[in-house]
């Protein structure tokens, strides 16, 4: 937060309503601000690495939240190893933080000749991968949003001010109005005298499917598409491409809800909830811990046994990832009476690691990964499994394919990746810890369905690992 001479920041780890209540929001005042909820990918959950991050510039200060994932942080790392002076270095040999977004935020203000907004027509191109930015010094606030646009990003406009979003729903929620998504490879900046756009890199949109399916709220909208419809519809051509005969179809509370009510809409089977949702419980596989996991999966779900009893369920969930919350699903409804239980599941099975954003880690914890559709239904329990398919998915987004990143999905990743030794999650920290700093060297790039590379990263056992792991 910037009252116009100084920035304060407030950050600590846990829930927003953890961490902020009305005596630490009192005590920020100003006019420009900008707020951060991680989601931990490159970089583990420590403070250091919360954010906003900071850094003194000799023009002021610098604030930066990030939402997504860069794929070039060892590179940068050696760029930010090159600036001047000592403020970038820490006792390790860099900043004590270990996540991809610090090292832009040391690049953004390691240029002293250059303005906060020229620095980062000059860093912007140089950082790969997803990245919406928002960031700020005393005077400006900036936004900006990587070629690709992989992360949504939002302007909206109040009666007095300006509001950049992750998400339409935020300007909802805060009275703005939407002007316009911050467009891919585009740098804003917005001061006393109103906002100026610049450009960093020519667009070449690749949004996401995956915050189509899950991500995203469903009161957002994203590329003029509303995000519950694209569910309800997804729903809807499941029904069409996998149907059966059954008494009723519920969902997974909450990601599921949409495409249940399509899928029952299309098929014509009842609707009806039989799951309650623990309203305290985060989404499961997004906790990046094992065993909070399996503590969420226990917690998360109770079936409403006078619904179920007897009846031959259609179980309508969003997506399978390592299957943990599935199995545990059908294992429930089946001691709670259910007669038969067949899964359906409203986005194709995920093979893929992203590396833009998502945390579902290794490849060897996916369990689409060397298992046709039948064996996974069998290790779930299910009588029968079905996914839609890529372009059903697709079609639900009325979105162009071309404009979509489903890398998980298909296996095409939206740009090149460097070799898959620069791509780990703890990549930062292990340099740290073994006091050496990464050279340079972006390695062979691998780019497509020439996954070679990103298998040797991801190797492992594949399913039968997802499968041995509680
Ligand atoms: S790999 Fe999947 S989750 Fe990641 S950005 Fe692409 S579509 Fe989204």
């Amino acid at each position: 937060m910037s009252n116009g001479s100084q920035i304060l920041v407030f950050k600590d780890m846990g829930l927003v309503s953890q961490v902020f209540d009305e005596a630490s929001l009192g005590s920020l005042h100003g006019h420009i601000a900008v707020g951060h909820a991680r989601y931990s990918t490159t970089g583990s959950s420590v403070w250091e690495n919360a954010q906003p991050t900071f850094r003194a510039t000799v023009h002021g200060s610098l604030a930066l939240g990030h939402n997504g994932n860069l794929v070039n942080t060892a590179e940068l790392a050696a760029m930010v190893a090159e600036l001047p002076g000592e403020e970038h270095i820490s006792r390790s040999g860099r900043t004590a933080a270990t996540n991809d977004t610090d090292l832009v935020t040391a690049l953004l203000a390691g240029h002293p000749d250059l303005s906060i907004e020229e620095t980062a027509k000059v860093v912007l191109p140089e950082v790969k991968g997803a990245f919406s930015l928002v960031f700020m010094d005393e005077h400006t606030l900036y936004a900006a949003r990587d070629p690709q646009g992989i992360r949504p990003l939002v302007l909206g406009r109040l009666e007095r001010g300006w509001v950049v979003a992750s998400e339409t729903a935020a300007l909802d929620i805060c009275g703005a109005s939407f002007i316009r998504e911050v467009e891919p490879g585009e740098l804003i900046a917005i001061d006393e005298n109103g906002m100026r756009s610049s450009r960093f890199a020519e667009a070449k949109p690749k949004g996401c499917v995956f915050e189509y399916v899950y991500l995203a709220r469903p009161d957002t909208s994203i590329a003029g598409r509303n995000v519950h419809l694209s569910r309800v519809e997804m729903g809807r051509r499941l029904a069409k491409e996998a149907p059966v005969e059954a008494d009723l179809v519920i969902a997974t509370p909450e990601s599921g809800t949409p495409a249940a009510i399509g899928y029952a809409e299309a098929s014509g089977i009842p609707y009806g909830s039989g799951l309650v949702k623990n309203a305290y419980v985060g989404r499961t596989f997004i906790q990046p811990s094992q065993t909070i996991r399996q503590l969420g999966i226990r917690l998360k779900l109770n079936p409403l046994r006078e619904v179920i009893a007897g009846k031959r369920l259609v179980v309508v969930d969003d997506s399978i990832v390592r299957g943990n919350t599935q199995r545990a699903l059908v294992k429930m409804l089946r001691e709670a009476g259910a007669a038969e239980v067949h899964i359906r599941i409203s986005s194709p099975p995920v093979k893929w690691p992203c590396f833009f954003g998502i945390d579902f880690a290794t490849r060897a914890e996916l369990i689409a990964n060397g298992m046709t559709i039948e064996e996974i239904g069998r290790t779930l329990g299910a009588d029968s499994l079905s996914y839609i398919s890529i372009d059903g998915m697709i079609e639900a987004t009325k979105q162009p394919k071309d404009r979509l990143c489903r890398a998980c999905f298909d296996g095409e990743y939206p740009m090149e990746l460097p070799d898959p030794a620069l791509l780990g999650k703890l990549l930062l920290e292990a340099e740290i810890k073994g006091g050496q700093q990464q050279p340079a060297v972006r390695g062979k790039p691998t780019s497509g369905s020439d996954l070679d590379g990103v298998q040797s990263l991801l190797g492992g056992a594949g399913a039968a690992d997802a499968l041995r792991r509680p």
